[in-house]
């Protein structure tokens, strides 16, 4: 597929962050190539053109790094997230490298930085990627290749992911994993989180679990890979997850007990 690369230039590198644990928020990119069908950053963002065209359209920030380099200087130091909104290890960061100059600047002046991503490009950074400064989380939705390459069909493989949280944890890095979103007969099943729990356990990572989200444009592009995996299901999903329905009760309280069968720390994330 042919993604369309935008430069353009940003007034901002730091963003307040409300989410947890975060004091900011940094993106070096708007879009993201990994184009995940169950992706609902699109509904997040101002931008209707890439977000119409999520995964084919990726704008590039250019400048951020030097924005960033002023931004250190007089803003008061806390939590980065990077990124928040895409991924920061998508494939043009290889080429064009502004989440590695931007952490690095973090670092230098002791921002404390939390990753997350679904790309072994992360590798790439371990020289900058230190114990107390940096934590890593890596989003493992199946264990099943197959499955992802249907659901984030431009990430890194999950064998490929659960190496980069091998690698960190060895180092001393602090890892956690991000497990979501569950979807209904799709990744739900006891085997699936509980081998995904087990890659926690031998990284001594922590676990953040995430429900589907169904905002828009969601179904658009995960209905079709539903359907294609069940008929009927994309149907099912939104039902299955409505409020009302004790779904989220019952997936929280599985994982719950394999992650405490197994000493893992767990959580859901944003409160889902
Ligand atoms: S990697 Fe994250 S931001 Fe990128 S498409 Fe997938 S879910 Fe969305």
């Amino acid at each position: 597929m042919v993604v369309e690369y935008i430069f353009v230039s940003c007034h901002t590198a730091l963003s307040l962050s409300g989410l947890p644990g975060l004091t900011y928020s940094l993106n070096p990119y708007t879009g993201c190539e990994h184009g995940c069908a169950y992706c609902y950053s699109p509904s997040v963002l101002r931008d209707r053109v890439v977000a119409e065209s999520w995964g084919k359209k990726v704008r590039i920030k250019q400048n951020i790094a030097e924005v960033l380099s002023r931004e250190v200087i007089y803003k008061k130091t806390g939590t980065v997230g990077v990124s928040t909104v895409t991924d920061p290890y998508q494939p043009i960061e290889k080429t064009v490298e502004l989440t590695r100059k931007c952490i690095e600047i973090l670092c230098q002046h002791d921002f404390p930085v939390s990753i997350q991503t679904k790309s072994e490009l992360i590798l790439r950074d371990s020289d900058l990627i230190v114990p107390k400064k940096f934590d890593v989380g890596v989003t493992i939705t199946t264990i099943d290749q197959e499955l992802a390459r249907l659901l984030e069909p431009r990430a890194s493989p999950p064998d490929a992911r659960a190496q980069v949280v091998e690698e960190f944890s060895s180092r001393g890095v602090d890892t956690w994993i991000f497990l979501g979103p569950i979807i209904p007969e799709t990744n739900d099943d006891d085997e699936n989180l509980r081998k995904i729990v087990e890659i926690a356990a031998k990284t001594k990572s922590k676990i953040l679990y995430d429900k589907l989200n169904l905002k828009q444009w969601v179904m658009e592009r995960l209905g079709p890979v539903l359907e294609n995996l069940k008929p009927g299901l994309a149907e099912r999903v939104p039902a299955i997850i409505s409020q009302g329905s004790d779904y989220r009760n019952k997936i929280s309280s599985k994982i719950t007990s394999i992650c405490r069968e197994l000493g893992i720390r767990c959580e859901a994330a944003f409160g889902s």
